[in-house]
């Protein structure tokens, strides 16, 4: 068996990001999955490195509006029927940590990582010669109803608590920003510290290249073949058995099988979200990331063309990782009103492309050292702003792991907030 010091499982920007901090305390790092790093959720993100002030995502949390979710696909969700017996747990724990001071609370959490978030992708960025995929350019998000006029509020409360500095567009202003959007009457909040990259794949694949040059190893294998060895941890990959006494779980949605080797379970909820390349139409273009929330879609320029991302659903985990076909019928309506939007020329994939996002019910993700199972650390559950943390929180692990002061305080991430097992 091939003895490293660490294996960080899974090649998306969470992992990428955890093996190289890893490398950088001197550990002797080997990076597994079962594909290239960066091809999951990482791949068709909004490309956001968000800095708005914290939004808990709108579920819905009594008994007749899950039911609605998942009969009725409104405003582009929808929640996946046949998940609901394994969402019951979520759900519960979701109710409790819905309440304002809890959201204040993961508000409060966040910010400090979320403030040094684009200086930590930018450091990691200069290394890998991938700059060249980072705009400075803001956000800007459409307030196209009442409804999101008043969700804007309460991002305007959290950014003023937190301060986080944004600016109220007007129809005018909209267009000086983005000349060509059909903006019409619309209002808008403007979020000018928010970055975002032009292919988020491409960033993660540029780490995993980084990791590489500075004498790390990636490697294929199945995380579901890993086992507690007493002595630490093991597994198989393409190349024979490897094993390390630091395992880091960077799964995305693929986490739950994994954990279930164990007897353990979390409950998480996977998003399935839809997005689709648009080639330009000559003399229109985009400069940021344009986010329509009554539509439900946000438009980044990205490599490949306009990305739409959009026609959200939520499941269990493990229906999120069944092969489902394609239901991106709220894309398609998302489409619509953002032609109507910006000219968007034709589509560049045959079919919209899905990417799952896990989410946690406190809103917070899930970082540290599963309890009773020493070297068994969790990176995971990081929601809308995993690509923008990934950096971030791969720093907080290793400072976790290697016993530094830690970046930022590390409780309210703790496993051990929802641990059954
Ligand atoms: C539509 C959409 C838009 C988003 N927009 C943004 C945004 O604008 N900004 C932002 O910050 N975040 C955004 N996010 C969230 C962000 O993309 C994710 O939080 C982030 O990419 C998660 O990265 P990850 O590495 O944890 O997971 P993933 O990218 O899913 O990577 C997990 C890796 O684990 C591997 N794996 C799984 N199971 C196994 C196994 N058994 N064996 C081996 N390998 C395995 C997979 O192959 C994969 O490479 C968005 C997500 C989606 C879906």
């Amino acid at each position: 068996m091939r003895s490293f010091d660490a294996i960080v499982l899974g090649a998306g920007i969470t992992g990428t990001s955890a093996a190289l901090h890893l490398q950088g305390r001197g550990l002797r790092v080997l990076l597994v999955d079962r594909d290239a790093p960066g091809e999951e959720a990482t791949r068709g993100n909004d490309g956001l490195i968000g800095r708005d002030a914290y939004c808990a995502p709108a579920l819905p949390l009594t008994l007749p509006g899950i039911l609605a979710g998942a009969l009725t696909r409104r405003r582009g969700f929808g929640i996946d029927s046949r998940s609901l017996p394994d969402l019951a747990r979520f759900f519960g724990e979701c109710r409790l940590t819905a309440q304002p001071a809890a959201v204040a609370r993961a508000a409060r959490a966040l910010s400090p990582l979320q403030a040094v978030a684009a200086a930590e992708h930018l450091a990691l960025a200069r290394a890998a010669s991938a700059l060249r995929f980072f705009r400075r350019t803001g956000w800007i998000k459409l307030l196209r109803s009442p409804r999101v006029r008043e969700l804007a509020e309460v991002d305007r409360h959290f950014a003023r608590i937190l301060g986080v500095p944004y600016a109220d567009l007007d129809a005018v202003e909209i267009v000086r920003l983005e000349p060509h959007l059909r903006s019409l009457e619309e209002a808008a909040i403007y979020w000018p510290e928010s970055q975002s990259v032009s292919s988020p794949g491409g960033v993660t694949k540029a780490y995993g290249r980084l990791f590489r040059e500075r004498g790390g190893e990636v490697e294929i294998g199945d995380a579901a073949t890993l086992l507690d060895t007493r002595r630490g941890y093991a597994l198989r990959t393409v190349r024979g058995e490897v094993g390390a006494p630091i395992v880091v779980l960077a799964l995305g949605a693929g986490i739950s099988p994994v954990l279930a080797r164990f007897g353990l379970t979390m409950p998480l909820a996977a998003c399935r979200t839809y997005h689709r390349h648009f080639r330009a139409v000559s003399g229109v273009s985009l400069t940021r990331p344009v986010t329509d929330l009554e539509g439900g879609f946000t438009l980044t320029p990205m490599e490949r063309g306009l990305r739409l991302v959009g026609g959200t659903e939520l499941m269990s985990t493990a229906r999120a990782l069944s092969g489902l076909p394609v239901r991106a019928n709220a894309l398609h309506r998302a489409t619509a009103t953002a032609r109507a939007l910006l000219p968007l020329g034709s589509a560049v994939e045959e079919l919209p492309v899905a990417g799952v996002r896990v989410f946690v019910p406190d809103q917070l993700p899930i970082v540290g050292e599963m309890p009773g199972m020493p070297g068994l650390w969790l990176s995971v559950g990081h929601m809308r702003d995993g690509f923008s943390l990934a950096p971030a929180m791969a720093r907080l692990l290793a400072d976790l792991v290697t016993d530094m002061l830690p970046l930022a305080d590390p409780q309210p991430y703790s496993p051990s907030r929802f641990l059954v097992g």
